[in-house]
């Protein structure tokens, strides 16, 4: 995982305006990222709470998720987050070949299509699994990459208090924070509330991914 990530340094510096990790560190804004779903339980509750604090976020879909969760998908773009693309099935990229990769991207960006009218012109690689091979398909098929600059291990089952904790006290400025928005994550959910008053308490602007960056979110 560390060297993965260290990997993905060295691609972001490679690569500039190609593959990002975080965004300007003069900015005090932080842009939270929820991936792994639509599922019909954390992500609306994710959703209810973004409402609530009339927050815009970004999500990162799983495409063989997106048919069956149309309902959800529809409301996450109407509320103004924004849909991005995490591959179809979430396999490891380094296990796929290179025909292999272009119908995970594809199969996703035609399936959003069909539900919001629009194509993503982002993506998240599973697991955050990239090399230089992967990121030139990529490249390839029209994405720019995303990563992030902070991971607070929410999917590990943390206590609520450990993960509000992290998240508050950690974020710099620029961080691109992973989250999740799947089942058996709901500490997510619960810790929420209290991340983005952390976080608005520390003077962070909480934004969504395109207004952090310089990037369009879609074609
Ligand atoms: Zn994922």
């Amino acid at each position: 995982m560390q060297a993965r990530r260290t990997e993905a340094q060295h691609l972001a510096l490679r690569h500039p305006g190609k593959v990002w990790i975080n965004g300007h560190l003069q900015r005090k804004a932080v842009a939270l990222t929820f991936d792994d779903g639509p599922e019909s339980v954390v992500t609306p509750q994710v959703l209810d709470i973004l409402a609530r604090y009339q927050l815009k976020a970004t999500f990162f879909f799983v495409g063989f998720m997106l048919r069956k969760h149309a309902a959800v998908v529809k409301r996450t773009y109407h509320e103004g987050h924004l849909i991005l693309n995490h591959s179809y099935d979430h396999p490891s990229f380094d296990a796929l070949s290179n025909a292999q990769i272009q119908s995970q991207l594809r199969r996703t960006e035609d399936l959003l299509f069909k539900l919001i009218g629009k194509r993503p012109a982002l993506f998240r690689p599973p697991a955050g699994v990239i090399d230089n091979r992967i990121q030139a398909e990529i490249d390839a098929a029209g994405y720019q990459t995303i990563l992030w600059s902070y991971d607070p291990f929410d999917w590990a089952g943390l206590p609520v208090d450990t993960l509000v904790q992290r998240v508050v006290s950690q974020a710099r400025n620029g961080e691109i924070i992973l989250l999740h928005s799947r089942l058996h994550t709901d500490s997510t959910a619960v810790a929420l509330p209290r991340i983005i008053e952390g976080l608005q308490a520390r003077g962070f602007e909480l934004l969504r991914l395109d207004e952090l960056i310089p990037v369009q979110a879609y074609r």
